[in-house]
């Protein structure tokens, strides 16, 4: 197929929040720097290129543009409402990347419009799913599970059978607005209207790799014209390292392998201040080395003197490079949130997992972790007591059923290493991406 250099060009349309964009850049990154003879243009909010590190990345055919994220001069992000901030976004899409006129378009999936952008202009549509296999498949399966599961009078504990390959999940691990909570607001509109729209995509990329959902990822390849699990991006188009500016690696050097605790939430949720506590005394009195990534939000609701009595053996950073953290041999086990993100590094550096979920896809990934991957434990009604904090670290830290969970960790590790090596099943369907966008839309 003859490329004809003057006319390709891709369109990459990032969704603002969370950590949605950082995967979708590096991706665009690795393609741009493979592809020199296509121009690639990257939108997404003012504020969320400058968040971004690999926006620093410099490539003579990749520009990032920013788009209007809807929100007054003076706008101040809700501390409580983290849905604010993505309805004045929404009220001015689809107009702020209308600009967008391409040969391919590469979509976060939550962009739906993307699809009708895409066939304004005849652009080949990709469309990328940066969570979890399991995650779309709840959105997908979202009218069949409501017909199932409210009818029943929503029984928090019964499984998802019915669901092809979700038999392992419960009601309960199911991201708020596909059967509970408040079906009717932006986000869970947007999470249906996806879930309906994505097969019309041209091709979807998963970050994910074969083997590590085989079940539900063989239901949603039925589902899609092109399904393309090329992850972990993590390891497919590593970013930059991260600056370490207090220190954490330096500081993990000084402990003997696989002893020390590492804390991080991500870049959204704070534990409730009670939640903290357990949390922070249970650290103490399981006496181990531990390594804290904590907003100020955090700091001020730890039990006061905690940090004067931790000195030594604790660390607490506002920001910690974590994925080197998780791949520092130090880390024995990963106390998160369990976005998607940080499940895939902690997997990466071959690191099991304490979930304590919080919100959206976070119950579901730390039930795959937990109950499929057999590779941690989960606190999904938060963090109880002093003691259950005390006895999950002893476990994960010092007994065989930790150091088992490490080893079938490593495992994953190996195997994500693999996919994304040369002859590995990501790197194919990397190049499978490439191929496609190079030939401007010959899917
Ligand atoms: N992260 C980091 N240092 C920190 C806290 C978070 O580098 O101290 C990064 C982490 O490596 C991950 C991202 O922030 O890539 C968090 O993404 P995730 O999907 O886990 O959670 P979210 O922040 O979207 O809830």
């Amino acid at each position: 197929q003859a490329i004809n250099p003057s006319t390709t060009h891709v369109a990459v349309l990032a969704f603002p929040f969370g950590t949605h964009a950082s995967p979708l850049l590096s991706l665009t990154c690795l393609l741009a720097s493979s592809a020199p003879h296509v121009t690639f243009s990257f939108f997404t909010t003012s504020r969320s290129n400058a968040s971004l590190s690999a926006s620093k990345t410099v490539l003579p055919n990749l520009t990032l543009y920013d788009v209007s994220d809807g929100a007054p001069d003076d706008y101040v992000p809700s501390p409580i409402d983290p849905e604010e901030e993505v309805e004045l976004f929404m009220k001015v899409t689809p107009d702020n990347f209308r600009s967008a006129m391409a040969s391919a378009i590469i979509s976060d999936s939550f962009l739906s419009f993307a699809g009708d952008l895409a066939a304004d202009v005849g652009a080949v549509w990709v469309s990328l799913w940066t969570g979890g296999p399991c995650s779309l498949s709840s959105h997908v399966y979202t009218d069949l599970l409501r017909d199932r599961v409210v009818p029943a009078r929503c029984d928090e504990e019964m499984t998802l059978g019915f669901v092809p390959g979700l038999s392992g999940l419960r009601v309960r691990d199911l991201p708020e607005g596909v059967v509970s909570g408040r079906l009717d607001s932006v986000f869970a509109r947007l999470l249906h209207t996806m879930g309906q729209e994505i097969h019309r995509a041209d091709l979807v990329v998963l970050n994910t790799f074969d083997g590590l959902n085989p079940a539900v990822l063989s239901d949603l390849k039925t589902k899609f014209r092109q399904c393309l699990p090329l992850g972990p991006i993590n390891l497919l188009a590593p970013l930059p390292p991260e600056p370490d500016r207090e220190s954490c690696l330096s500081w993990l050097e000084r402990h003997e392998p696989r002893t020390v605790v590492f804390i991080s939430f991500g870049t959204i949720m704070t534990p409730p201040a009670h939640e903290l506590a357990f949390l922070a005394r249970g650290l103490e009195s399981a006496r181990v080395p531990f390594l804290w990534s904590m907003r100020d939000a955090g700091r001020a609701k730890l039990p006061h003197g905690f940090l004067e009595r931790v000195k030594g053996r604790g660390l607490v950073v506002g920001w910690a490079p974590q994925r080197a953290v998780l791949a520092h041999r130090a880390v024995a086990v990963f106390v998160t949130h369990c976005g998607w993100n940080s499940v895939l590094e902690s997997l990466a550096g071959g690191v099991p997992m304490i979930g304590r979920p919080f919100i959206g896809d976070q119950r579901i990934n730390a039930r795959v972790v937990s109950h499929e991957w057999g590779i941690g434990v989960g606190f999904d009604a938060g963090f109880v007591s002093e003691k259950a904090v005390k006895a999950a670290l002893e476990v994960m830290v010092r007994s065989p059923v930790g150091e088992e969970m490490r080893e079938m960790a490593r495992a994953r590790a190996e195997d994500a290493a693999c996919a994304v090596d040369g002859g590995g099943s990501s790197r194919a369907n990397f190049e499978r991406l490439l191929g496609l966008i190079c030939e401007r839309g010959h899917v």
